[in-house]
């Protein structure tokens, strides 16, 4: 299963965007615009690419996918209904494309992990092996450095997100880059990067799904 995080279709409806939903936890609403950079080229459109790409290299390879959204012009889904489509797949791995909108002096990619708290609980090892497959990749394929200011070597455990929380699959949440960050930002906005993210994420999935 693969979310691409946020829509293209957000901004227009923030009534419905921010409505609040529960996430196992606490409230949250039920989804962002996600950010962009200074030049305006949105994380909803960097998660589409990215999400595209990686469900042509996983189909390539006779994977099964699923996907949150299959447009960068609607609005939503809220985020338990993202972590709902991977439930009902029953997906053998789960990940949702981010990029964060950090402080500008960082950069580097993070992978969020769930935490457990009742319904995710059965899925916390699982996860951090894909997130420890993803960082894996990334490095190896030199696509992105560990991020300088979030989490600890790449990795940061979020008990705040309905998208970790409420999954029963295994799942991480990859911030694939600062989007603030004018380095980060120059790669963002290029196909070349976002192909590049793509392939690392696909070795990763293919990695942890034949792990024995
Ligand atoms: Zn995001």
């Amino acid at each position: 299963m693969i979310d691409p995080g946020h829509n293209g279709g957000n901004f227009a409806d923030p009534a419905f965007i921010n409505s609040p939903i529960w996430n196992g936890r606490g409230a949250e609403s039920c989804d962002t615009t996600g950010t962009e950079t200074d030049g305006g080229y949105t994380e909803a459109q960097l998660n589409f690419n990215v999400a595209r790409y990686l469900a042509a290299a996983l189909g390539a390879e006779g994977a099964q996918v699923v996907l949150t959204r299959t447009t960068n012009n609607g609005v939503g889904p809220c985020v338990t209904q993202r972590a709902d489509i991977g439930n009902a797949a029953q997906a053998n791995a789960a990940i949702s494309i981010h990029a964060d909108g950090g402080p500008a002096s960082g950069r580097g990619f993070a992978i969020l992990e769930p935490v457990a708290d009742g319904p995710n609980a059965s899925v916390i090892t699982p996860s951090q092996s894909l997130g420890t497959d993803v960082r894996s990749a990334f490095l190896a394929q030199n696509v992105e450095p560990v991020s300088d200011y979030a989490g600890v070597d790449g990795i940061q455990p979020r008990n705040d997100l309905a998208g970790l929380n409420l999954t029963t699959v295994p799942k991480v949440l990859v911030e694939c880059a600062n989007m603030r960050n004018a380095s980060d930002a120059a790669l963002v906005v290029t196909a070349s990067w976002q192909q590049s993210v793509a392939q690392a994420l696909a070795t990763a999935i293919t990695q942890f799904l034949t792990a024995a």
